[in-house]
C-alpha cells in the first residue's frame, strides 16, 4: 500500500491525530530534519496496536520517539512513521515507594516529584530533557547514575504479544543503552522510590544543575552529548585536545563551552551536522586512533 493509503487507513481507526508531511524540525531538539511521511500520534494502547498493525500490514518502516532530544533526523526526513506517545501515556503517580511514569511523561516532572518527596537515586537526571519512554531506551544518566538504577519494572508493548512487563534487574543496562527499543515499545515504568535524606539530595541536584549549566551550551539547539566516552577516555576531552572547539559546517558547530555537544548556531542543516560529525571523527581518529561512536541516533539518509 502506499503512504496516502496507510494514512487512509490509520485515520479512522486511532484517536489520536495521524498527519502527513509533518517537519521533523518542530519535533527535535536541534531544530533540524525534513518531514515524516507520517506523524502518528497514538494516544491508547489500543491505538498503539491499531497502529503497529496497520503499518507492518503495509510494509511501512516506523519508529516511535519521545521529545526528539537525542536524533537527528535527515534534511529529506523520514519515509516511514514516527509514532510518538499521547494522552495515555502521559500519566504519572506517585505513591509512598514507587513512581507510576508513562512513557511520554517528561522525564523532569517525575525528577521533580522525586525531589519534592525526598526520594534519592533520581539526583543525576537533572536536566536531562526528553521522556521517561526516552530515558529508558537510552538508560540516560551522568556518570554518578542512571535511570536504569531506579527501575523496579518496564511495560512493553510487543506487537504480536502485546503488553509484557520486564523487570528492572532483567534489562541489561548499559552505558547509554539497555536494548529496550530492540524489545518492543516502551509504555510505562514503574520506578523505585527510595526516601533520602531531603537536604543531601537538594544540594546534590542544585550542585548537577549548576555544573551542567556552567559547562554546557544551555539554550542552544543541540542533542546533548554527540558521541559516547571510549573506554576510561572523555570524548569531549578528546576533542579539544584536537583543537577542534569553534569548528564549524554551516550553521552547525563544535561548542566553546563543551567539545563533544555540537550545536545548530542558526540555520544548521543536518547535514551540516553530520558532515561535522563525520570530521570530527575523522580528525580524532587521526590524532588518537581512537574512533569515536555515536550517542545520538539517526533517522532517515545521510550518505
Ligand atoms: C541539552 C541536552 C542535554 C542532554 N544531557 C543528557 C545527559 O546528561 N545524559 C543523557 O543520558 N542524555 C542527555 N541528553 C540526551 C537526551 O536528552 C536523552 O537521551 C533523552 O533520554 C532522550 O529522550 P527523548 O524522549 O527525547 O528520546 P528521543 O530522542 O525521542 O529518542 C531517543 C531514542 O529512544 C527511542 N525511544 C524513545 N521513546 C521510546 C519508547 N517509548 N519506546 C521505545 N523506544 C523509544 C527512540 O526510538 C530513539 O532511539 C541531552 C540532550 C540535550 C538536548
Amino acid at each position: 500500500m502506499t503512504l496516502s493509503g496507510a494514512h487512509r487507513a490509520l485515520v479512522p481507526a486511532l484517536i489520536g491525530e495521524v498527519r502527513r508531511n509533518e517537519p521533523m524540525a518542530r519535533h527535535t531538539t536541534y531544530r533540524v530534519g525534513g518531514p515524516a511521511a507520517l506523524h502518528v500520534t497514538c494516544d491508547t494502547v489500543s491505538d498503539l496496536s491499531s497502529a503497529v498493525h496497520i503499518l507492518n500490514a503495509e510494509e511501512i518502516p516506523w519508529v516511535v520517539l519521545g521529545k526528539g532530544s537525542n536524533i537527528l533526523v535527515a534534511d529529506q526526513g523520514y519515509e516511514g512513521a514516527v509514532i510518538v506517545l499521547g494522552r495515555e501515556f502521559k500519566e504519572q503517580e506517585t505513591s509512598d515507594d514507587l513512581i507510576r511514569a508513562g512513557a511520554a511523561t517528561i522525564l523532569a516532572g517525575v525528577v521533580n516529584d522525586a525531589f519534592t518527596h525526598g526520594f534519592s537515586g533520581y539526583e543525576f537526571l537533572v536536566g536531562i530533557p526528553g521522556t521517561v519512554g526516552g530515558a529508558l531506551a537510552m538508560n540516560a544518566g551522568a556518570r554518578e547514575g542512571w535511570i536504569g538504577d531506579v527501575v523496579e519494572s518496564v511495560t512493553l508493548y510487543v506487537p504480536g504479544e502485546g503488553l509484557v512487563a520486564v523487570r528492572g534487574e532483567d534489562i541489561e543496562w548499559g552505558y547509554r543503552d539497555s536494548g529496550l527499543s530492540a524489545r518492543g515499545i516502551i509504555v510505562e515504568s514503574t520506578l523505585r522510590a527510595l526516601t533520602g535524606d531531603k537536604d543531601a539530595i537538594r544540594a546534590t541536584m542544585e550542585e548537577s544543575f549548576r555544573r551542567r549549566k556552567e559547562t554546557q551550551p544551555v539554550g542552544q539547539p543541540c542533542a546533548g552529548s554527540v558521541f559516547v566516552n571510549p573506554d576510561g577516555v572523555s570524548a569531549g576531552r578528546l576533542i579539544e585536545s584536537a583543537g577542534l572547539k569553534g569548528t564549524r559546517v554551516g550553521g552547525a558547530v563544535v561548542s566553546a563551552r563543551h567539545a563533544n555537544f555540537i550545536v545548530n548556531e542558526g540555520g544548521a542543516k543536518a547535514s551540516d551536522v553530520f558532515d561535522l560529525i563525520r570530521f570530527v571523527q575523522d580528525r580524532v581518529n587521526d590524532l588518537n586512533g581512537i574512533e569515536l561512536r555515536t550517542e545520538i541516533k539517526f533517522l532517515g539518509s545521510f550518505e
